[in-house]
């Protein structure tokens, strides 16, 4: 939708080819119907993929700045939350796809819904789209952004790659991204629901690759939450090079190992006739509590804490603080926010958004081979890869 505006406020006459009744589905989902769509501390550094500096030309020619005065001008006022997230005032994702439709249609962009399109070939210097329906569009020009893999029911189930492959383009290995982890552990359906506060570290062997702090749910699969999505985007890669990722969870991250010895001594010297079990309650999230001490080694959880070793609570200290989770995988495509991989960015000109192996074609959006972290930056992403596409596509 912006590649259209762009290269119609450029004077092109442009056709957006939408597959299903409507455009725009998956706005409607995003941040929980919120649409945290932009974050004012994007930059290329927020991506990952073979080659994130691809992203700074397109991020610097449509800044987040750019993007909230492009939607503020529409009528979406921005609300700027915590990390820098962008919201609609009206906390509506609506608001950002009824004022995308309005200026679809009030600067002329010719729309045509239920146009699936299945092939696509290059006669000259004319684009030959065919919809399933057997109708041909026509034109010098072509943006393909047609969105990666994630939450397929939004219309974006891959297909677009295959058109990208059909026209010479080589798409790296696609993995879910932003998606729930799913780890090893028996007892995660007890503790299901369960939301703490806290640090994760995705961990292959001694390595932190990459660590996050924030509310993390647990799930029976494993767990989930903003963290928890951030590091998820590292593990499909982790996984099909036959490594076995751990994730560290670090319940009690707002005190060093010391200083948490030191409490629970306090505390099991304070009241040494209370169960092991009950000794934590108002420390620990209740639920957690069994399983955090069968998981530090404990097998009686009636015994008194006036018992317990040092070596003991050392155990307790350790699965606070360093509980290792082995990583079985991540849940699939329905579940994930973005995509992992996508068009290789090396063969696509960063300054222009055209295709280096096929003149007049463009990419944008979540096909290329870019993923940004949780907190607006793949609407960004899209948005400004978007607007570049557009203007070169209706200029050079
Ligand atoms: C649940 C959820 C929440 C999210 N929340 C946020 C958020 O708050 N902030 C954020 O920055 N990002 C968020 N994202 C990610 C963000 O929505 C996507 O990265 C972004 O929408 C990608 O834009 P796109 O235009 O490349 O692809 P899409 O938005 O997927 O659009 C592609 C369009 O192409 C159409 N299409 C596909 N194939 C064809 C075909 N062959 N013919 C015709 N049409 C076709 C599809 O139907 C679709 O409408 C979220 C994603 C999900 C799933």
């Amino acid at each position: 939708m912006l590649a259209a505006i762009s290269a119609r406020h450029r004077g092109a006459a442009v056709t957006l080819l939408e597959r299903n009744p409507r455009v725009g589905k998956k706005i409607l989902v995003t941040g929980n119907g919120r649409c945290n769509y932009t974050n004012i501390k994007a930059d290329y550094r927020c991506y990952q993929g073979e080659n994130p500096e691809f992203a700074r030309r397109a991020l610097e020619a449509f800044d987040s700045e750019a993007t909230m005065a492009f939607f503020a001008k529409l009528g979406v006022v921005p609300k700027v939350e915590d990390a820098g997230k962008v919201y609609p005032w009206s906390d509506q994702a609506s608001s950002v796809l009824d004022v995308l439709l309005y200026e679809l249609e009030n600067c002329g962009v010719k729309v045509v819904v239920d146009a699936f399109v299945h092939r696509i070939e290059k006669a000259g210097d004319q684009f030959c789209v065919e919809l399933a329906d057997g109708t041909v569009v026509t034109g010098d020009r072509l943006i393909l952004a047609p969105g990666g893999k994630a939450k397929p029911s939004t219309g974006s189930d891959g297909n677009g790659y295959d058109l990208a492959r059909s026209l010479g383009h080589t798409v790296t290995p696609l993995y879910p991204g932003l998606v729930q982890l799913m780890l090893e552990g028996s007892f995660f359906p007890q503790v299901q629901g369960v939301k703490i506060k806290g640090t994760v570290a995705l961990l292959d062997g001694a390595e932190a690759l990459g660590r996050e702090q924030g509310d993390i749910i647990f799930g029976n699969y494993g767990l989930s939450g903003p963290p928890v999505f951030q590091l998820s985007t590292l593990v499909g890669p982790l996984l099909q090079a036959g490594k076995t990722p751990v994730l560290q969870l670090v319940m009690i991250d707002q005190l060093t190992r010391a200083e948490l010895t030191a409490l629970l001594q306090d505390r099991f010297r304070q009241a040494p006739g209370k169960t092991l079990v009950f000794s934590l309650v108002g420390f620990v999230n209740k639920r957690l509590i069994p399983v955090v001490l069968r998981e530090a080694g404990f097998t009686d959880l009636k015994r008194p804490v006036g018992q317990l070793t040092v070596a003991e609570t050392e155990r307790l200290v350790d699965i606070l603080t360093n509980w290792r989770l082995p990583v079985r995988g991540t849940k699939s495509w329905p579940s994930a926010q973005v995509t992992v991989g996508g068009v290789v960015t090396g063969e696509i000109n960063p300054e222009t958004m055209e295709s280096k192996l096929v003149p007049g074609l463009f990419f944008a959006g979540e096909i290329i081979d870019l993923a940004g972290r949780c907190g607006g930056f793949n609407l960004q992403w899209a948005w400004s890869s978007g607007y570049l596409a557009g203007e070169k596509a209706a200029t050079l």
